[in-house]
């Protein structure tokens, strides 16, 4: 069977004796074994970052650019490889896969501009003869653990930024589809980054609490579910670093009774359902509001849901494809009864789906309930699976306080034709990122990602300047250069030197 190993110092290293099951979720079968590392195997990185960091740190940030240019070009070349890599260990469809690593790209577009972005401030005649300047310093080493659900761009949103900013990185990525995380590190080395730059090290919560206390890394950054990374925050800020984490997700998508509904269910069928529901900025809340708006919007949505095809994740003509294993589906089969026992109406039950050939894939159908009332655990909680809850609002006042009292606040969308209603929604609305007839708003590359509440521990977002900052310290000089004639320049000063 096929094994996947660490990447640290540009070399495949077999360490650890534990191991875990790496799956096919289309076929329910076990397809690689993933080496499971300690705090030794981290050590192993983090001396190998230490070594490499002074000097990746002193090369110009043009030069470290190049890095992303070539890598870039690289990611380009091996896309089919790596898209079925990917859809093979998560399950998610080609093309899906397709998107997942060029999301990632574009935040290593963004870290070819980095020179620009890593400019200080200057002040010229701050005071008598003094001048002013500000540098953005890398950290040291940086660790990044990601959640499976995004194996190629989350991986990428963290180390193009921290590496372009000069600093030396750790991955953990999920143990759930690990290939494609060592595929990129691969193909960074091949781009020119030296060895020691980025590391990857497998590994469960053993290796999450070994970088958790480990010294020398100075920043952590997580993507995952809510309570993981809560305690990411909590142990790693009380180590003294710096921490953001980002967790789980319910976006809402509220339909006003002008938005125009052909659109809203095309853009609902593919937010709710698209990647089996896995993706933080899915859409598995509806809320038209007055029953009427619900009325005509089921109306349109059972027969488009009808017409969704679940496959494996190589048929070109599939939707999406299989939840990423069996305590997974499981998982969302036990909300689906959750949801139905707390009285909401099944309208479309996904349960049960099995597909002729893959018997064995972790595959859930489409479901849809509607009359889900806002104190059901099965509305509160995550469910991530393809699983649509219909909440009606009776008023746009509702449909404002729904996903601002909800304790998820990740994204959100409006459907309207109404400017001023999509303004006082976008300005009211207490969730980090907002879509106006836009159904999954993740921002682009050079603006930011980050949600509120339980989406978000922590205060500076992903990539964009945020990523910048949070991968960087700033340096302030005040310097001043007597030219020795004056002499006031000799006088000792006991009061605090203002600029009254
Ligand atoms: P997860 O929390 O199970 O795992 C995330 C990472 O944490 C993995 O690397 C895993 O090995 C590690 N981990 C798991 N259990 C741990 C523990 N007890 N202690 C320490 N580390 C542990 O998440 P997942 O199932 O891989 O991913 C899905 C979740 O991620 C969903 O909740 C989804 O909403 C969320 N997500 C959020 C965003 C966002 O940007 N907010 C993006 C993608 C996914």
């Amino acid at each position: 069977m096929r094994s996947i190993e660490h990447f640290i110092n540009g070399s495949s290293v077999a360490d650890g004796t534990r191991h875990g099951d790496v799956w096919n979720p289309s076929q329910g079968e076990v397809q690689a074994r993933v080496t499971l590392g300690t705090a030794a195997t981290l050590q192993k990185a983090v001396d190998a970052a230490n070594a490499a960091q002074p000097a990746w740190a002193a090369t110009n940030p043009q030069r470290r650019a190049r890095v992303m240019f070539n890598f870039k070009a690289l990611v380009e070349a091996n896309m089919n490889e790596l898209a079925e890599l990917l859809a093979s260990e998560h399950g998610k469809v080609i093309a899906d896969a397709k998107g997942d690593i060029q999301r990632g790209l574009e935040v290593i577009e963004f870290c070819c501009g980095i020179p620009h972005a890593l400019k200080g401030e200057y002040t010229q005649g701050a005071g008598p003869g003094i001048d002013v300047y500000s540098m953005r310093q890398p950290l040291g080493i940086g660790a990044g653990i990601t959640p499976f659900n995004f194996p190629a761009m989350i991986p990428m949103w963290m180390f193009g930024v921290a590496i372009a900013c000069g600093n030396a990185f750790i991955l953990k990525p999920s143990e759930r589809d690990p290939s494609v995380p060592v595929r990129l590190a691969e193909l960074m080395k091949e781009a020119g980054l030296p060895d020691g730059i980025l590391s990857v090290v497998h590994g469960d919560k053993e290796m999450v609490d070994a970088i958790l206390d480990h010294h020398d890394i100075k920043a952590v950054s997580f993507v995952g579910s809510s309570d993981i990374a809560q305690y990411i925050y909590s142990r790693g800020t009380a180590n003294g670093k710096r921490v953001q984490a980002f967790g789980g997700a319910k976006n809402h998508g509220i339909v006003m009774p002008d938005a125009d509904l052909d659109q809203v269910v095309n853009d609902l069928a593919g937010a709710a359902f698209g990647s089996a529901g896995e993706r933080c900025m899915a859409l598995p809340v509806v809320v038209p509001v007055g029953d009427d708006t619900a009325a005509a919007l089921r109306e349109k949505l059972v027969p488009a849901i009808d017409k969704l095809r679940v496959g494996i994740s190589t048929d070109p003509d599939a939707h999406y494809g299989p939840v990423v294993n069996e305590a997974h589906k499981q998982r969302v089969e036990n909300y689906i009864q959750m949801c139905a026992d707390e009285g909401g109406e099944l309208v479309v039950d996904g349960r049960g789906f099995t597909l002729q050939g893959h018997e064995k894939g972790f595959f859930v159908g489409p479901t849809l309930f509607d009359h889900v009332k806002p104190h059901f655990k099965s509305y509160q909680e995550e469910i991530f699976g393809p699983v649509l809850q219909m909440v009606r609002a009776d008023s746009f006042d509702e449909a404002v306080r729904l996903p601002s009292e909800h304790p998820y606040g990740n994204g959100v969308a409006i459907f309207t034709r109404n400017g001023h209603a999509a303004r006082e929604f976008a300005a009211r609305v207490n969730v980090g990122m907002v879509g106006v007839n836009v159904p999954i708003p993740v921002p682009v590359a050079y603006h930011t990602f980050g949600g509120w509440k339980r989406s978000g521990f922590g205060d500076t977002n992903q990539h964009g300047m945020e990523g910048v900052k949070f991968w960087t310290k700033v340096k302030t000089i005040t310097q001043k250069w007597p030219d020795g004639s004056a002499a006031g320049d000799h006088k000792e000063a006991f009061v605090i030197p203002t600029m009254a």
